[in-house]
């Protein structure tokens, strides 16, 4: 558990070459991975025009860079859940925050998400839009932590898997902090 108080004075200036961060994927990596989800996508989802819902805040970063990997005609969305605040650990507790600007009814909807972990917020959404009566769902997730998981969820498309650390970058934040970083690293300590 990291609790380290993050005050102006702490912060160190440059978030692109912390000594506190260890390199876990690189920027080529992702993208090259990116453009194969991306190929993918686009030969499953011919001939329709997906929803894609990006999963505030952290998959922002990996939702742009995705979409402009499909080679199709698509629609953006966005919705908010319940995150786990400051802290490291899933409270197990998901609640919507933000929902879609338009009706999910009948559309084939692909859920954009940082990072699959314990698979409570997925599931959770899951259940929440096949009661709206979407003609799809699938998964998109750039990374996938599958020894944390605590209910079974079906990643369709997958970056990554990685063990059990808490990885930040590319979207993904230790309060508020790392998001702009263009790979994914693991916090060894905050300077
Ligand atoms: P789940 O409901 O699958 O446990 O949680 C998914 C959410 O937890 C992710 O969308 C992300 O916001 C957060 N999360 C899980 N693991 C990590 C991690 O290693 N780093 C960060 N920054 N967030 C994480």
């Amino acid at each position: 558990m990291i609790a380290f108080p993050m005050t102006e004075k702490n912060v160190n200036l440059s978030e692109f070459n912390d000594p506190g961060l260890e390199v876990l994927i690189t920027a080529e990596a992702i993208s090259k991975r990116i453009a194969e989800m991306g190929e993918q996508i686009t030969r499953d989802y011919a001939g329709r025009r997906p929803l894609l819902v990006c999963v505030l805040k952290g998959a922002m970063v990996f939702m742009a860079d995705l979409i402009r990997s499909i080679d199709l005609p698509l629609a953006i969305d966005f919705i908010a859940v319940s995150s786990y605040g400051s802290g490291t650990r899933s409270t197990g507790e998901v609640k919507i925050i933000k929902d879609l600007d338009a009706p999910a009814e009948g559309r084939d909807l692909i859920f954009v998400e940082d990072i699959l972990d314990t698979g409570l917020t997925l599931s959770y959404l899951l259940e929440n839009f096949r009661a709206r009566g979407t003609s799809s769902i699938t998964i998109a997730a750039l990374l996938n932590k599958p020894d944390r998981r605590k209910v079974e969820v079906h990643l369709d498309y997958k970056g990554f898997d990685i063990p059990d650390e808490f990885v930040v970058g590319y979207g993904l934040d230790f309060d508020e902090r790392y998001r702009n970083l263009p790979y994914i690293g693991v916090v060894r300590s905050v300077g």
